[in-house]
């Protein structure tokens, strides 16, 4: 779905290469972090898969595609199949939320009735059903968030990528938001996460790769965030505990208001508790299941949405040729 073959990226006036090297390979369906610290290249990354730029040497292929053979003209048709979010929201300001949405499918061309049925539904997803007038600023952080996820969605995207989408956010409203991420991967979309939060890496148990100056020191299918005197701490050491607890009650009060929330909310419950309880970091859990079919969690919600299709979250998978027609 995404691989990179030998990828090296260097700026123009940069002594050192941004990437250097980097191999991986990504299948459909999965979740993986990338973990590293500011300037690793986790971003330059992102970028390169969404043909924002192009590797110094090396391959990109992403859904089948030689980025490198990519006609600039066949780009936006190609960004389609690939949603992004990013820290800072990136929303229009001047447009209400119903319009920061249906943008994208305006842009492209799509049909009034089209963009009536699959906004209201791309934002009932993300839980922002009736707030379709609101403005940008007259909404929380981690609601402009959910906007920007319900536009990066609306175009049934098969890859979502998210570059440290929950580094605006405090640590409650960014439990809510790993969840909804985690639940769009249920839904069978695959998600590329660039994170600094340790304690969401450290209790998914995903698959993490870590990048280190641009190279690629770790793949590790079920992985925590790994050896943390190399990255800045956003937390002190003695303020974990604290967090922890913080996190944990949000996830209660999440679990007391979304029952369709339970299976992860149990297993994230479980390792925040471990994680509190206990000194060292919690045993990893036995893999529960092949990380092509990461989580367990019931797919009802989604398909109760009328979404699985239009977003591109059912299992059927329409590799098309990008195309002007596509
Ligand atoms: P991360 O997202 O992990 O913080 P980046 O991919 O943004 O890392 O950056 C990796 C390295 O490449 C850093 O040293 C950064 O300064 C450099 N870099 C990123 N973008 C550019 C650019 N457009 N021009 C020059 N250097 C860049
Ligand atoms: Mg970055």
């Amino acid at each position: 779905m995404i691989r990179f073959e030998n990828v090296t990226k260097r700026y123009r006036g940069t002594k050192r290469p941004a990437l250097a090297g980097v191999d991986f390979e990504v299948e459909r369906g999965e979740f993986v972090f990338l973990v590293g610290a500011s300037g690793s290249g986790k971003s330059s990354c992102l970028r390169l898969i969404l043909r924002e730029d192009v590797p110094t040497t090396g391959r990109v292929a992403v859904l089948g595609r030689d980025l490198r053979t990519l006609a600039n003209r066949k780009v936006p048709y190609f960004r389609r199949h690939i949603g992004s979010v990013f820290q800072d929201f990136r929303l229009l300001s001047t447009k209400t939320v119903f319009q920061n949405v249906a943008f994208t499918l305006q842009v492209t061309g799509s049909s009034r009735g089209f963009v009536q049925q699959a906004v209201p539904e791309a934002l009932a997803l993300v839980g922002l059903e009736g707030k379709e007038k609101r403005m940008p600023h007259e909404l929380s952080g981690g609601e402009q968030q959910r906007v920007a996820i319900a536009r990066a969605l609306v175009n049934r995207p098969q890859v979502l990528l998210a570059d440290e989408p929950t580094g605006n956010l405090d640590p409650a409203t960014s439990v809510d938001i790993m969840q909804l991420l985690a639940r769009i991967n249920a839904g069978g979309t695959t998600v590329l996460m660039a994170t600094h939060e340790a304690a969401f890496v450290d209790q998914m148990r995903r698959r993490v790769i870590e990048l280190r100056d641009g190279e690629m020191v770790r793949d590790e299918t079920h992985g925590g965030y790994g050896d943390r005197s190399m990255i800045p701490q956003l937390v002190p050491e003695e303020e974990r505990g604290a967090a922890a607890t913080a996190a944990l009650t949000a996830v209660q009060e999440v679990q007391r208001e979304t029952e369709s929330l339970e299976p992860l909310t149990a297993e994230m419950l479980a390792s925040m508790k471990a994680a509190r309880d206990a000194e060292t970091p919690a045993e990893p859990a036995a893999p529960a299941a092949p990380r092509t079919h990461p989580i367990v969690l019931p797919e009802v919600d989604v398909a109760e949405l009328g979404m699985a299709d239009r977003l591109g979250l059912s299992a059927a998978d329409d590799d098309d040729e990008v195309g002007p027609t596509s």
